[in-house]
Parts: structure tokens; C-alpha cells; sequence
């Protein structure tokens, strides 16, 4: 009998994990170049993470896209990790080697850039400091994102001050922090101007921070999706800023995890977005 090839399996890791956009997305992908191949939501408990790790690969599991509460410990586990996931501390994307290692990377921060690049092709980042809101996880990556591409400096404002503290300490001098209270002042003169707090998510909190001193030459993005346009972008496209909203980066940070697992390089396209906005 010959040996017919294993149809390759990937999926993503949380919990809870009922909400990803993550299945709808690679499950578009995966019909749209005709590959066989499926990628599954899996709900595992923090306690079982190492288990579930050591067991997929077996079951045929080529890799994993791993989301809260895992991106942290995750690093604990995997045999080897890139440059970024280190620098970023925490990892999305794992690829399950022949050899039995577990790799992990971060492409966020990609991800992150490549939605920028994409959706406001004209933005240059060289061209004045950064103005961030939060200091939490998904900063990380946008912060090591900026400093690859040349932001000058990188203003910072978080709820809980300490945390923009941790990321100055890791990450250098480019980056100033502010009070919360002061964050309307990192906004003057500011050509890149990020949210990456989930304030304005549905179901959270309003971003209530005052936007008067936005240029109006800045670009805005936020990384919050749902809605697609916030307050915060919507206030930030009636002052004249150019927006670009945060699907767009879980699209392309999920790109190289689907071409190292299934051997095709997606596209991230209109169809793409409504694939993901309809599901
Ligand atoms: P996280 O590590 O939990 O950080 C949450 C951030 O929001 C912290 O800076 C936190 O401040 C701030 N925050 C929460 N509630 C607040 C409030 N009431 N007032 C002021 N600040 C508040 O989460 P994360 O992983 O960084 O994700 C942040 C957001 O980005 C989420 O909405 C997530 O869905 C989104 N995200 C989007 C993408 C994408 O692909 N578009 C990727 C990653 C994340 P404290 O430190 O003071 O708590």
C-alpha cells in the first residue's frame, strides 16, 4: 500500500478561544488556493499547555498560532526562538520542526508594519516621533516594529506608569514616557500616532484622551478591530489624519505561520477582510 502524505493540520491555542478570527481566516486561505489541509480552534488551560504541545505534533500538527493567555509562557517551552519573539517576550506563531523542536516567532510586529505599509503606502516613519497609548503586550512588538524601521523617538503613555517604565528599560533611549494625564502632550508634533490599549473596543472602555493637539499630517492607526473604526480613528480622520484600522495587522501578522505550514504565501486583500468581517 503506499504511503499516502498526511494532510497537514495547524490551528490556534487559547483560553477561551471561541472568539479568534484566526479559524475564518486560514479556513479562507485554505479553500481559496485549494490546499488540503485544516486549521482548528483549540481551548487549552494554561496547566496543560506543555502536554498539548507534546501531543499535536504527533497527531499530525504541523504548527500553532498561540494567543492569550499562552504568548508569554509559551517561551518557556520552545526549543528555539527568534531574535524578535525574545526582545518582544512573548511568541504567536510556533512551527513544529521534523526534528521534534518547537520554534517560535512573533510576527506582530510585521505585522503590524506590513498593514501600514499597505494601507498608507506614502507614510514615512522617519519623519517625526511616535505617540503610543499603552504599554501592554501588543506595545511590545509595535515598539520593536519602529525602532526596526527608524522611528526617531517613541512617546509613551499607560494607565500604569510602571509598565511604559519596563518597556524604556528594554527597549532604550528612544523612548519617552509620559503620565497618563499628560498623554495629550505627546501628541505635538507627532507624524505616527498608535493605540494599542483596547480602549475603544467594543465591550471596554471609551478612549477618552483628548486628540486637540493631533497634526493633521499624522498618521493614526489603532490596533483595536472591532469596531473597524473606532472613536479614536473616526476623531483622527475628522481632524484630517490619514487612518488605517487594526484588521489589517491580524491579517498579515497570520501570513507567515499559513506559508510556513501549508507552502503558499497568502494574500491579504479585500476579500481577505471580508472573509474574516462575515464570519
Ligand atoms: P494587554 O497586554 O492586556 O494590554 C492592555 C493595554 O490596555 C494596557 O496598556 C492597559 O493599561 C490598557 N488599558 C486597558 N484598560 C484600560 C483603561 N480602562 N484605561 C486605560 N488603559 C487601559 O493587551 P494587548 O495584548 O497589548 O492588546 C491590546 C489591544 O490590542 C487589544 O484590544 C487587542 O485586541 C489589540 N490587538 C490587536 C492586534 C491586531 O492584530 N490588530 C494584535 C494584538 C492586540 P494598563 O497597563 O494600565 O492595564
Amino acid at each position: 500500500m503506499t504511503d499516502l502524505p498526511r494532510i497537514p493540520l495547524a490551528g490556534v491555542i487559547g483560553h477561551p478561544i471561541a472568539h479568534s478570527r484566526s479559524p475564518a481566516l486560514h479556513g479562507f486561505w485554505l479553500r481559496r488556493y485549494g490546499i488540503k489541509g485544516h486549521y482548528i480552534p483549540m481551548d487549552v488551560a494554561p496547566q496543560d499547555l506543555r502536554q498539548a504541545l507534546e501531543t499535536l505534533p504527533k497527531l499530525g500538527f504541523v504548527g500553532v498560532n498561540v494567543t492569550i493567555p499562552h504568548k508569554e509562557a509559551i517561551l518557556r517551552i520552545a526549543d528555539v526562538i527568534t531574535d524578535r519573539a525574545a526582545l518582544i517576550g512573548a511568541a504567536n506563531t510556533l512551527i513544529f520542526r521534523k526534528d521534534g523542536r518547537i520554534h517560535a516567532d512573533n510576527t506582530d510586529g510585521a505585522g503590524f508594519m506590513a498593514n501600514l505599509r499597505q494601507n498608507a503606502p506614502h507614510w514615512n516613519p522617519a519623519a517625526g516621533p511616535a505617540a503610543m497609548f499603552g504599554a501592554g503586550g501588543a506595545a511590545r512588538a509595535v515598539i520593536a516594529a519602529l525602532i526596526e524601521v527608524g522611528v526617531p523617538e517613541i512617546r509613551i503613555a499607560n494607565r500604569t506608569r510602571p509598565r511604559a517604565e519596563a518597556l524604556r528599560a528594554d527597549f532604550g533611549a528612544k523612548l519617552t514616557v509620559y503620565d497618563w494625564v499628560h498623554a495629550p502632550n505627546m501628541l505635538e508634533g507627532a507624524a505616527t500616532v498608535i493605540n494599542t490599549t483596547s480602549l475603544g473596543m467594543s465591550g471596554k472602555h471609551d478612549f477618552r484622551v483628548p486628540l486637540d493637539a493631533l497634526e493633521p499630517s499624522a498618521l493614526v492607526t489603532d490596533l483595536v478591530y472591532n469596531p473597524l473604526k473606532t472613536q479614536f480613528l473616526l476623531e483622527a480622520e475628522s481632524k484630517g489624519c490619514t487612518i488605517v484600522d487594526g484588521l489589517g495587522m491580524l491579517l498579515h501578522q497570520a501570513a507567515p505561520g499559513f506559508e510556513r505550514w501549508f507552502g503558499h504565501r497568502p494574500e491579504v486583500d479585500e476579500a481577505t477582510r471580508n472573509a474574516v468581517l462575515t464570519a
